[in-house]
C-alpha cells in the first residue's frame, strides 16, 4: 500500500492516543494466559452460576465458560436496576417522519418483561426459535432481550428483504413465531412489512403465529387463527419473567451473514463468551464512559446492529441513539442534523454511507455543529484511504480519531481496529491497524506459510476468541469447510491481508476477488483505493475476466463525483491515473460508468454479480442485493461494448 504510506505522513497520527505500553501488556496477557486473562474480564459479567472450565478447544469448535450460566437480558438490563442507570437514557429513539421518543433503561426493563411474558403465554418455550422481521423502532431491541430472557434463539430479518427472503431464513430456522409490524417508513413511502410476514407463513409449515407491532397506520387485516397484535397479548401491569438460566454456549441467535461472496450462512452465537467479547471490544475500539452517546447506524438486521447497536451499548450501560429512516431524508443532511440534534459522541458508519457523502459534496455537513463528537468509526468493508481522509477532515475536523473496525458476522464483535480505549496510539488511513487482546492473526501464502511483513495473503486468526460462531446452523460440514478445510487448526475469515513493517494490518477485500495479472496478484481494495484517490471518482468496483494472454483482464465499474460526466477523456485520465499509482500493471481492460455499484442491503459491493456480468455466468443468489438495478445497468454498459 504505497499509495496509502505516502499520505500517512501529513496526519498528526500521534496527537490523540498516547502511547502508554498499556495495549501491549492486555494484547501479551491474552496470548500467554487466554484462560487467566478472559476469566477476570469476564467478572465483569453477571453470572447465575460461575463456569467450571473458561474454555474448551477441540478445533474446530471453542466452548468459552463451560458450565456457565447467565442470561443476555440480566447483562443489559436487570443489573442496571441496582445503579444510577436505571434512569438513564437507553435509547434516544427518533422515526424518519420525526417523531421520537426517549426510552430510559428502566423503561426498557418493564417492556422486555412484559414482551416476555406476551410470548410466553403465546406457547413459545426455552428453544423455541422465533423470526424477528421488525424496521428500527424501539420494540425490535425489546423483542430480541424478551427472547434472549425466555431462553428463544432468535434470528433478525432486515426489514427490507422480501417474503421470499424471510421465508428463507424463517424455513432454515423452523421458526414458530414471526415478530413483525403492520408497516415501517422509508423514504416517505410505507412498506407492508405484514404482508410480506403473511407470504413467508404461507411458504414455511413451522410458523403458528404472527405477532404484529402497531407502527404504520394503514389498514392490515389480521387473520384471528394465526394473527395477533402485540399490544392485545401484552398484560399492561408490571410483570415481572424470571430470566431462564442459560448455558454459557446455549445458542441465542442465527443471524445470516450479508450474502456477499453467496448464500448468506447462518451463523449461529451463544451468549458467555459473546457477550463479553462485544463489551470488552466496545470499551476498547470507542473508549467509551458514562457520558458517551452512541450512534451506531447499521441497521439492526446485520452483526453490527445486533452486537453494536443493541446487546454491547446495553451492557455498558451507555446511551444510544436509534434511528428509523433513510440517510437522505427528506434531505442529505438528517444524519448530521441528529447527531448535532442528541449531542452524539462517538459515530459508527460504513463506507458505503461515507463515499455516498462524499459524492454529494460538503455543504451539508456545514450546516451543523459537529463538534460533539469524539471519536469516529466505520465498518463493513475496506475504507479507502480518501474516504478516510474525507471523513477525518469534514466530519472529525482533524481532531478526532478514526476506529476502522475488521470483522465478521462470525466473528461476533471487532477482530482488528485501533484500540483508543487502551492506548494504541497511531492510525494510518485505510489501515484497520492492530488486532484486538485476545485474537492472534497471521498473513498465510496459499500452502499456510506464514508470509514476511509486507507481502499480502490471507488472513488466518491463529487461537480462538470468545465472540468466535458456535456453528453454522444445523449445517456443521459447511462450518468445517468454509473456515477449517483449508488451515487444519486456523480460523479462515477469507479477506486478504498485508502486514506492514510497523505490523499494522491492511485488509484488502476477498481473498476469492484477489485479481491475478500476468503472474501478479492485485486485490480489489487497492484497485479501488487507487481509483477512488482521483477527484473526479465517488465510488468503484473491481473485476476481473479471463484473459488469453494476461491471465486475467481488470474491468472497473465506477460513479463519478457529482459534476463529472461520463466521458472518453475521463476514461483515459483514470486509466493513466491508476497506471501511475499502482503502474502499468493496473492498466483496466475497460471502465464503466454506472449511476450505481450493485450492493448488498447491508451497503457492501456485490463483486460476484460484477464478474458474472463480465464473464456472461450465471448471477447466482441475488436475495439480499439492495437494487436490482444496478446489475441490469452494469448488464446493458456491458452489452453495448460486446
Ligand atoms: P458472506 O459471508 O455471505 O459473503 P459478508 O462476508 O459480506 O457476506 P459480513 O459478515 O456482514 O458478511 O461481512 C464481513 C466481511 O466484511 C469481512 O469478511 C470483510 O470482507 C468485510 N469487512 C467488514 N469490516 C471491514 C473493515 N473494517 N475493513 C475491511 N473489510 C471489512
Ligand atoms: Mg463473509
Amino acid at each position: 500500500m504505497t499509495q496509502a504510506d505516502s499520505r500517512v505522513a501529513h496526519l498528526p497520527t500521534t496527537s490523540y492516543y498516547c502511547p502508554s505500553g498499556k495495549y501491549d501488556e492486555l494484547w501479551r496477557r491474552a496470548d500467554e494466559d487466554p484462560e487467566g486473562f478472559w476469566a477476570e474480564q469476564a467478572l465483569e459479567l453477571d453470572w447465575f452460576k460461575r463456569w467450571d472450565k473458561v474454555l474448551d478447544w477441540k478445533a474446530p469448535y471453542a466452548r468459552w465458560f463451560v458450565g456457565g450460566k447467565l442470561n443476555l437480558s440480566v447483562q443489559c438490563l436487570d443489573r442496571h436496576m441496582k445503579t444510577d442507570v436505571r434512569n438513564k437514557v437507553a435509547f434516544y429513539w427518533e422515526g424518519e417522519l420525526g417523531d421520537s421518543q426517549v426510552l430510559t433503561y428502566g423503561e426498557m426493563y418493564r417492556q422486555v418483561n412484559n414482551t416476555a411474558g406476551a410470548l410466553k403465554r403465546l406457547g413459545v418455550k426455552r428453544g423455541d426459535r422465533v423470526a424477528i422481521y421488525l424496521p428500527m423502532i424501539p420494540a425490535l431491541p425489546v423483542v430480541m432481550l424478551a427472547c434472549a430472557r425466555i431462553g428463544a434463539p432468535f434470528t433478525v430479518v432486515f426489514s427490507a428483504f422480501s417474503g421470499q427472503a424471510l421465508a428463507d431464513r424463517v424455513e432454515d430456522t423452523g421458526a414458530k413465531v414471526i415478530v413483525t409490524a403492520s408497516g415501517m417508513h422509508r423514504r416517505g413511502k410505507i412498506l407492508p412489512l405484514k404482508e410480506n410476514a403473511v407470504e413467508a407463513a404461507a411458504r414455511c409449515a413451522c410458523v403458528e403465529k404472527i405477532v404484529v407491532v402497531k407502527h404504520t397506520h394503514h389498514q392490515v387485516e389480521m387473520d384471528p387463527n394465526r394473527d395477533v397484535w402485540l399490544s392485545d397479548i401484552l398484560s399492561g401491569c408490571d410483570e415481572y419473567v424470571a430470566p431462564e438460566d442459560m448455558d454459557s454456549n446455549d445458542p441465542l441467535f442465527i443471524l445470516y451473514t450479508s450474502g456477499s461472496t453467496g448464500k448468506p450462512k447462518g451463523i449461529l452465537h451463544g451468549t458467555g463468551g459473546y457477550s463479553l467479547w462485544i463489551a470488552k471490544t466496545m470499551q476498547w475500539a470507542f473508549d467509551t464512559d458514562a457520558q458517551t452517546v452512541w450512534w451506531c447506524t447499521a441497521d439492526v438486521g446485520w452483526i453490527t446492529g445486533h452486537s453494536y447497536v443493541v446487546f454491547a451499548p446495553m451492557i455498558l450501560g451507555l446511551t444510544s441513539v436509534m434511528y428509523e429512516g433513510a440517510p437522505d431524508y427528506p434531505a442529505l443532511d438528517r444524519w448530521w442534523a441528529i447527531i448535532a440534534k442528541y449531542g452524539v459522541t462517538a459515530f459508527y458508519t460504513s463506507p458505503t454511507a461515507i463515499r455516498m457523502f462524499m459524492r454529494h459534496g460538503e455543504e451539508w455537513l456545514s450546516r451543523h455543529d459537529l463538534s460533539c463528537l469524539k471519536i469516529l468509526g466505520s465498518v463493513g468493508e475496506p475504507i479507502n484511504p480518501e474516504a478516510w481522509l474525507w471523513y477525518y477532515r469534514n466530519v472529525g475536523k482533524e481532531r478526532i480519531g478514526i476506529s476502522d473496525t475488521w470483522w465478521q458476522t462470525e466473528t461476533g464483535g471487532f477482530m482488528i481496529s485501533p484500540t483508543p480505549g487502551i492506548q494504541m496510539h497511531a492510525l494510518k488511513p485505510g489501515s484497520a491497524t492492530k488486532p484486538m487482546p485476545g485474537v492472534v492473526p497471521a498473513v498465510v501464502d496459499a500452502d499456510g506459510k506464514e508470509l514476511p511483513n509486507g507481502e499480502t495473503g490471507f488472513i488466518v486468526i491463529k487461537k480462538p476468541w470468545p465472540g468466535m460462531l458456535l456453528d453454522i446452523y444445523r449445517n456443521p460440514d459447511l462450518y468445517h469447510k468454509t473456515y477449517w478445510s483449508r488451515f487444519p487448526g486456523y480460523y479462515l475469515p477469507g479477506d486478504y491481508c498485508m502486514k506492514d513493517q510497523d505490523n499494522f494490518l491492511w485488509l484488502l477485500g476477498r481473498a476469492d476477488e484477489v485479481i491475478k495479472v500476468a503472474g501478479h496478484r492485485i486485490s480489489t481494495a487497492e484497485l479501488e483505493s487507487a481509483i477512488v484517490g482521483h477527484s473526479a471518482v465517488a465510488e468503484a468496483a473491481a473485476t476481473s475476466r479471463p484473459d488469453e494472454i494476461k491471465g486475467e483482464a481488470i474491468i472497473l465499474f465506477v460513479t463519478l463525483r457529482k459534476g463529472t460526466p461520463p466521458s472518453v477523456e475521463i476514461k483515459n485520465e483514470l486509466t493513466r491515473h491508476l497506471r501511475a499509482t499502482i503502474g502499468t500493471l493496473a492498466t483496466p481492460e475497460e471502465i464503466f460508468f454506472v449511476n450505481l455499484l450493485p450492493k448488498t442491503r447491508s451497503g457492501k459491493i456485490m463483486r460476484r454479480l460484477l464478474k458474472a456480468v463480465a464473464t456472461g455466468a450465471a448471477v447466482g443468489d441475488t436475495t439480499t442485493l439492495d437494487d436490482g438495478a444496478s446489475v441490469d445497468e452494469a448488464k446493458a454498459a456491458f452489452a453495448e461494448l460486446t
